[in-house]
């Protein structure tokens, strides 16, 4: 079903709010199957939301407004879309009911502007919102759709789960079925090269790829009569992309590489120590961020300076004179020092440059990870040829996250 967001409020127009709720409404409609076409974004300005809910209905069949519904002068969704609908409204004693409660709760008084939010358009499916004041509602008529939500976003996610989704089943023709596979190490570019022969001319299942910091992403989805058939399609074209770039691979759940590389640690019952020089504890910190971290993780280490190096993890001072701070060999001897004083399993070392400026001879953006596992020790290098510091940072440290990976796979 074509489908349209608007999304009410002159503080999106004014870049003060973030219009988050339609990234999260065309992911979950694209999620089940609708077809989203249009974002539009209009001020509390009743003409101009009539001319684009005109032009919204023109194309598209199903449109979801978010914003304008609540109790002041400024909210006027309701108003213009019952009077586009042709829509009389009607005093919803329910509403009424939960507003006087709402505010009994809270031990507030009600002001009498709140009344306004229990007319609803005569003839629509309410969406009560237990989650605030505003309700929504979903309204009908010759075969086109339109619902309306809260601007406030945690509102608006509490009523699509809760009334909306359920409300929108009866316009899915059919079974949506979608699986999200996560790779790291190979570009959108390439990805979508070597998937190129699977990806043309394919309608159903469908191939998207998605960059996203350092990783890329894959949606496989299909549409067919039933669950079963959406979901062996998907099945079969899975199987096929792992034929191809199965070695880049590493979710086929959407799972973030932190939770995947913490799971398979806890499963080999392995423990993990870092020692940090220029991600500066990021690698400690995602590792930490996965729940039930303490079973792998131990102590790690930020040794930003040559001084810690040598004083904390035992880096002989000559390899540093040698071969420079960031280099392959001080990366190896940092990964081999914190293995004699953690004795972790796996032990993992960056030293690099996240920019924007490098030492001479060297350009932001190289880094050289070392590591010790096992019987085994070695280096990573990596030159992203940015100067942009966060984005550095965070690749060092997904591509320490991707080394962890590889080795206790066993793939590298
Ligand atoms: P409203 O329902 O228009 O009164 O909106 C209430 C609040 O919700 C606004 O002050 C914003 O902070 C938030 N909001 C409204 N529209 C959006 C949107 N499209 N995305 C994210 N937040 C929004
Ligand atoms: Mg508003």
């Amino acid at each position: 079903m074509k489908t349209s967001i608007i999304a009410v409020g002159t503080e999106l127009l004014f870049g003060q709010t973030v219009n988050t709720n339609a990234s999260y409404l065309s992911e979950n409609l694209n999620l089940m199957g609708f077809d989203v076409m249009y974002h539009f974004v209009v001020g509390d300005n009743p003409q101009r939301l009539k001319d684009k809910l005109a032009e919204a209905f023109r194309d598209t069949d199903l449109v979801i407004l978010t914003g304008g519904l609540g109790p002041t002068q400024d909210d006027l969704t309701k108003e213009i879309v019952a009077e586009y609908m042709g829509a009389d409204f009607y005093r919803d004693e329910k509403v009424i009911e939960d507003l006087k409660a709402f505010f009994e709760r809270r031990g507030r008084h009600m002001a009498e502007n709140n009344l306004k939010q229990a007319y609803l358009p005569v003839g629509c499916t309410p969406l009560y919102n237990d989650s605030g004041t505003a309700p929504g509602f979903a309204l009908e008529k010759d075969g086109k759709a339109v619902i309306c939500f809260p601007g406030p976003p945690r509102e608006l996610k509490w009523l699509f789960e809760n009334g909306a989704r359920q409300y929108l089943e009866k316009f899915m023709e059919k079974k949506m079925c979608y699986r999200v596979i996560r790779t790291i190490g190979i570009g959108e570019s390439d990805l979508e090269t070597a998937l190129l022969p699977l990806i043309d001319g394919q309608t159903d299942p469908t191939i998207a790829t998605y960059a996203k910091e350092g990783e890329c992403t894959l949606r496989v989805a299909s549409q067919r009569d039933t669950n079963e058939e959406a979901s062996a399609a998907v099945d079969e074209m899975t199987a096929r992309i792992t034929d191809i770039v199965g070695g880049y691979i590493y979710s086929y759940d959407d799972e973030e590489l932190d939770e995947v590389v913490v799971r398979i640690l806890k499963e080999k019952h392995l423990t993990i120590s870092a020692a940090e020089s220029c991600t500066g504890g990021l690698f400690a910190a995602s590792i930490t961020d996965v729940p039930g971290a303490s079973e792998v993780i131990r102590e790690s280490y930020v040794t930003y300076s040559s001084e810690a190096k040598i004083s904390v993890l035992g880096v002989p001072s000559e390899t540093i004179d040698t071969f420079g701070v960031v280099s392959p060999e001080t990366a190896e001897a940092m990964a081999e020092g914190l293995s004699r004083i953690s004795g972790s399993d796996v032990c993992i070392s960056v030293t690099g440059y996240a920019g924007p400026d490098a030492d001479e001879g060297h350009s932001a953006g190289e880094a050289y990870i070392g590591y010790v596992y096992k019987d085994r020790k070695g280096h990573v290098s990596l030159d992203t040829s940015r100067n942009f510091r966060k984005w550095n940072r965070n690749y060092f440290m997904l591509r320490m996250l991707r080394t962890v990976y590889l080795l206790i796979t066993d793939r590298m």
